[in-house]
């Protein structure tokens, strides 16, 4: 069988953007080596560097090489040279732009604590421990996207916001289908979230992917309402493994199950379409307090290639690896600054990068 050959748009973008976007791909090509995938990269400009080249933070042709390629693979966007722009001029419209433009409407936030790292967890080591989540949220549609929205004057002369929560069936069965795949790639549990006591479009969600459920025996499926969510997620976050809701409580628990594990410089996100193109991209920012330094924290933009390869390219064995080799630094007891403890060694982005090529080069 010939080797497979995939072709990956980088966006480096602004910050410490492109200092660990290095470290992700050098972490690729030796995998790749090893397991023999090939990568062609692709390097496209985005936020505020693409607006220093260009005038606009998403240049059409980034667009059409994310378009054109197998996946996308995005660092961060942003700085405060940028912040008194026009909002459909800042780097952050590059990011929207990109979303809608590739028609991603599936978040995937992992949520997992590294046994190295626990004491970064403001809960207590025997709650945590072990904590391994997936929160599948909605992203183009519900209260943030429904009609009528708008703030609206009454008859009294008072004025009055609104916005409206409302999801479609086929919107439902789609974002349903990407939760329950996910389920089968991690430990086939899945819990979907609602506010079917109250909302009756929490009450058409839950019904669909009750029905849905059917197309998946081999997952397990269970329903809660949001506010237990928020309540079981500090209490006793082990009992979840992967999690489906929509857009505004996606938005909320995806921050708290996050939190859960303590350190922002950790954790990667998937943005998935139809298409099967993703967008793979840590959850952190710009950081552009320490660009520049080599202080930055590569691993949630390493981890973020490793989504890449799980859940865009269906190549687990090399996101194994790739996981496994992050493990196995901070094992070593190698830190960047933000997760650094007693006892562990201070490393810059660079060395960080190398002791990651060390391991998974068995030295
Ligand atoms: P931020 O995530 O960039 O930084 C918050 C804090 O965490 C800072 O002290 C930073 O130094 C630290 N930090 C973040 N990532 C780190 C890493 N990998 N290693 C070590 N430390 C890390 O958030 P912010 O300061 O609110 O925003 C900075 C810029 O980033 C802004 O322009 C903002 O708009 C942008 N931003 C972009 C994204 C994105 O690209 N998806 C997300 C959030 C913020």
């Amino acid at each position: 069988m010939s080797a497979p050959q995939y072709r990956i748009t980088l966006l480096p973008g602004d910050g410490i953007g492109p200092e660990i976007m290095a470290v992700a791909v050098d972490v690729l090509k030796t995998v790749g080596r090893q397991l023999n995938i090939g990568f062609e990269f692709v390097e496209a400009l985005i936020g505020g560097a693409a607006i220093d080249a260009t005038g606009v933070p998403l240049p059409e042709d980034t667009l059409e090489k994310c378009r054109q390629s197998d996946a996308v693979l995005l660092a961060a966007i942003g700085g405060y040279k940028w912040d008194t722009l026009p909002s459909h001029l800042r780097p952050e419209a590059g990011l929207l732009g990109l979303r809608s433009g590739l028609k991603l409407f599936a978040n995937l936030r992992p949520a997992q604590i590294f046994p190295q790292l626990i004491d970064a967890s403001p809960l207590k080591r025997e709650v945590v421990e072990g904590v391994d989540i997936m929160v599948v949220r909605e992203l183009t549609g519900g209260i943030y996207f429904g009609q009528p929205k708008g703030i609206f004057a009454t008859e009294t002369g008072e004025r009055r916001g609104v916005n409206t929560m409302a999801y479609t069936e086929s919107e439902i069965d789609r974002i349903g289908r990407v939760a329950f795949e996910t389920a089968r790639k991690r430990r086939g549990k899945l819990c979907s979230v609602d506010k079917a006591n109250v909302l009756e479009v929490s009450q058409l969600w839950r019904d669909r992917i009750t029905k849905l459920a059917a197309e998946y025996p081999d997952i397990e499926l269970s329903h809660l309402y949001v506010d237990n969510t928020a309540m079981q997620l500090v209490r006793n976050p082990k009992q979840f493994d992967t999690i489906v809701t929509g857009n505004l409580f996606g938005d909320i628990l995806s921050d708290e199950a996050a939190m859960l594990t303590g350190s922002i410089g950790m954790l990667p996100s998937a943005s998935l379409g139809s298409s099967g193109l993703g967008v793979f991209e840590p959850v952190h920012g710009s950081a552009p307090d320490i660009a520049g330094q080599d202080k930055a924290n590569p691993l949630a933009q390493v981890l973020s290639a490793a989504m890449m390869l799980r859940y865009g390219l269906q190549q687990p064995a090399a996101a194994d690896k790739i996981e496994r080799a992050v493990s196995q630094v901070l094992e070593r007891g190698d830190r960047t600054g933000d997760i650094m403890s007693a006892n562990t060694n201070l490393v810059g982005c660079r060395a960080m990068g190398d002791a990651l090529i060390e391991v998974l080069e068995g030295k």
